[in-house]
């Protein structure tokens, strides 16, 4: 395969141009341009080929170094790196050529090794500092954009948010630490590690939210991690991108919470409750424990609403869930209370035993009873009480309470039908 030389721009007529020329003509490709007009005129199709710019140092002189000054000021060299060429020795004009955007000053006799040497720097040089200006430009986004090396230690980060602990040293660098040295999350810095080491060791990206709370601020990101390789494929360390996603995930949280709740009575909604009777049975089963299940219902509900209107109905439905909030302090442990149906509520106690669960029953029926309603007469409640057996699952857990509250009714209402 035939090696693609480097595109050099050589500008001037002298005889230091014709001599490297000649000298390093099977390391690189030459063009040439007589003037910096010449150069000038051709600027934007030169830009994108040429690896480097020679120029000898009568070019530069020119005009008080005309092409120099202008070049500078519009950061025309500030990818590509210029060279100047001079015989030995050289004067203050020629030397005046460094104080503008010139990379290096090379001088006669030139010998190949070295001329190649300082070609090449000053094409590594540049491309530094094109790395740089990125890194620069970078820090204007709002990411976080980060690189370490493979031991885990920072390279760079573009932004040094609050969640790190280090001084206000304006000196002060992140480069060479590790999370866990600088970070004030100290358990996601040791997860943020053990991310980055498996990334290293499987070559594969990593995608995850992470919670941070310092300082009772409570903030999410998003972090996407990926190896960096060099030119053998090795690994040599890992690129990385924080996204700032609070407003996202609290939305997200909200919504979930509001899908699993009843809007008039902030209780739990009949999708939730039952994925929690489901849970928590499943979890007796395997763990052992005793659970509890009410089933409560208004009686003649149907009367209320004819006599009183739907909306006396509600506030009602909304009375009973209210004492279902309230009296956590009577529940004693973990429970759960949510609208089954209209008026038809569960209420879910864990580590309770059924005469526990008879007592809270009978206190809620006798709470009920005793409130006052503007305009109405009171009402009451008939409630079913049951506890998990052996070999139930959740339907037959419900189909029984249902039926100790079926029970209640059909014996007279407002009471409790232990089942
Ligand atoms: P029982 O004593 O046997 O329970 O008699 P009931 O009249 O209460 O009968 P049932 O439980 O079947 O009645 C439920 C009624 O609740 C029927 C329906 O119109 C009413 N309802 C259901 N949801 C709502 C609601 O959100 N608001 C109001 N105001 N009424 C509702
Ligand atoms: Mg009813
Ligand atoms: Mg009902």
């Amino acid at each position: 395969m035939l090696l693609k030389l480097k595109k050099i721009l050589l500008i001037g007529s002298s005889s230091e141009i014709q001599t490297l020329r000649e000298l390093m003509s099977d390391s690189y490709e030459f063009i040439n341009s007589n003037s910096t007009d010449e150069l000038l005129e051709n600027w934007n199709s030169i830009f994108k080929e040429v690896n480097a710019v020679i120029m000898d140092s009568t070019q530069a002189t020119l005009n008080d170094h005309a092409f120099l000054k202008q070049s500078a000021e519009i950061g025309r060299f500030a990818f590509i790196p210029l060279l100047i060429i001079a015989d030995s020795p050289q004067n203050d004009a020629e030397l005046k050529c460094l104080d503008y955007d010139v990379v290096d000053f090379i001088t006669m006799p030139f010998q190949k090794i070295t001329i190649k040497n300082r070609i090449e720097n000053a094409i590594h040089i540049k491309d530094s500092a094109s790395f740089y200006e990125i890194e620069r430009m970078l820090k204007e986004l709002p990411s976080n954009i980060y690189l370490k090396d493979a031991d885990g230690k920072y390279i760079f980060a573009t932004h040094y948010w609050h969640h790190l602990d280090h001084s206000n040293d304006p000196d002060w660098t992140i480069r060479g630490k590790t999370d866990i040295e600088i970070r004030k999350d100290k358990e996601n810095a040791k997860m943020a590690m053990e991310k980055d080491m498996e990334v290293i060791r499987s070559g594969k990206g990593e995608h995850y939210v992470i919670e941070i709370n310092v300082g009772n601020i409570q903030e999410f990101f998003e972090v996407f991690k990926e190896p960096v390789k060099d030119h053998n494929g090795n690994i040599t360390g890992i690129i990385g991108l924080l996204n700032n996603v609070t407003e996202h995930e609290l939305l997200k949280q909200q919504l979930k919470t509001a899908a699993s709740i009843d809007g008039l009575t902030g209780l739990y909604n009949r999708k939730e409750i039952q994925s929690r009777i489901d849970n928590a049975v499943e979890n007796c089963h395997k763990n052992g424990g005793t659970l509890s299940l009410l089933m409560l219902d208004i009686d003649n509900f149907k009367q209320v609403n004819d006599s009183y209107g739907h909306k006396q109905g509600d506030i009602v439905i909304v009375s009973l869930a209210n004492i279902l909030k309230n009296n956590q302090p009577y529940f004693k442990g973990k429970f759960s209370a949510g609208r089954w149906g209209g008026e038809e509520f569960m209420l879910l106690l864990h580590d309770t035993e059924i005469s526990a669960a008879a007592y809270i029953a009978e206190l809620i029926r006798q709470c009920f009873a005793n409130i006052i309603f503007p305009n109405m007469r009171s009402q009451t409640i008939s409630l079913g009480v049951t506890q998990l057996k052996q070999g139930d699952t959740s339907d037959s857990l419900c189909i029984r309470v249902d039926d100790g509250l079926y029970q209640a009714k059909k014996t007279g209402k407002n009471r409790v039908h232990i089942i």
